[in-house]
């Protein structure tokens, strides 16, 4: 049994069989198609666990289109394929229920990264699993009674910052959105507010990290947003 069968959802064969040698290299199986319809199609028919989906497709029905028919019959995850950092890019997957996203050109390093962590969430999800705590390196966040420790040591958080240390705990090792982080712990119509959030980050950094100047928990992605960095368990 293969480990998980993904679709691949891309015109440009070279770059088909490259991230498919990738993927079956490790053990999942892969099917592809260059075309949009036919993509949420299979979905329907073949039921694969994930879809690497890129947003340029040379059809009538491009990469985000997709994503949102898939997403009216299905919840299986999604990554996108950009083929630069446009910030437009990647709001607009989001919006349409992309789960993850990959910049072209990317590694096969990260090709994996960002598969295996996105089909590890979803059976997370799909177990039902509610986590009593989130660990990540030396941090414990028990959900429950809302506290934080680290290294054992109990740190004290605002109620704004412990929401922001969640959301980003939430999604260890992905980089959140500027808006993505505004609109979960203030609320939607401050989403443009970078100031709030660069204030808070600030604060989260000086109580959690040994040396706020050099952040290596709070980790910032230059322009995009910020990145819990959690060690990967083994
Ligand atoms: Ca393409």
């Amino acid at each position: 049994m293969p480990e998980a069968r993904i679709l691949i959802v891309e015109d440009e064969p070279k770059l088909v069989r490259l991230i498919s040698e990738v993927l079956t290299a490790v053990g999942f199986a892969t099917l592809s198609t260059a075309r949009g319809e036919r993509a949420v199609e299979m979905v329907a028919l073949e039921q694969p666990d994930l879809i690497v989906l890129d947003v340029l497709l040379a059809d009538q029905m491009d990469g985000f289109e997709v994503a949102r028919r898939v997403r009216e019959f299905s919840s299986l995850p999604i990554i996108m394929l950009t083929a630069k950092a446009r910030e437009s890019d990647l709001l607009r997957g989001f919006e349409v229920g992309a789960d993850d996203y990959l910049t072209k050109p990317f590694s096969s390093k990260e090709l994996l990264a960002r598969v295996r962590a996105v089909l590890k969430r979803s059976r997370q999800e799909v177990t039902g699993q509610t986590e009593a705590e989130i660990s990540c390196g030396p941090l414990r966040i028990e959900l429950a009674r809302r506290r934080v420790t680290r290294d054992g040591q109990e740190i004290h958080l605002t109620r704004t910052e412990y929401n922001l240390l969640h959301e980003l705990a939430s999604h260890p090792n992905q980089v959140l959105l500027h808006e993505q982080l505004l609109t979960a712990v203030w609320g939607v119509e401050y989403r443009n507010d970078l100031d709030y959030l660069r204030a808070y980050i600030r604060y989260l950094r000086h109580k959690l990290e040994p040396d706020p100047a050099n952040p290596c928990l709070i980790v910032t992605s230059s322009g995009v947003g910020y990145m819990l960095e959690c060690p990967e368990e083994v």
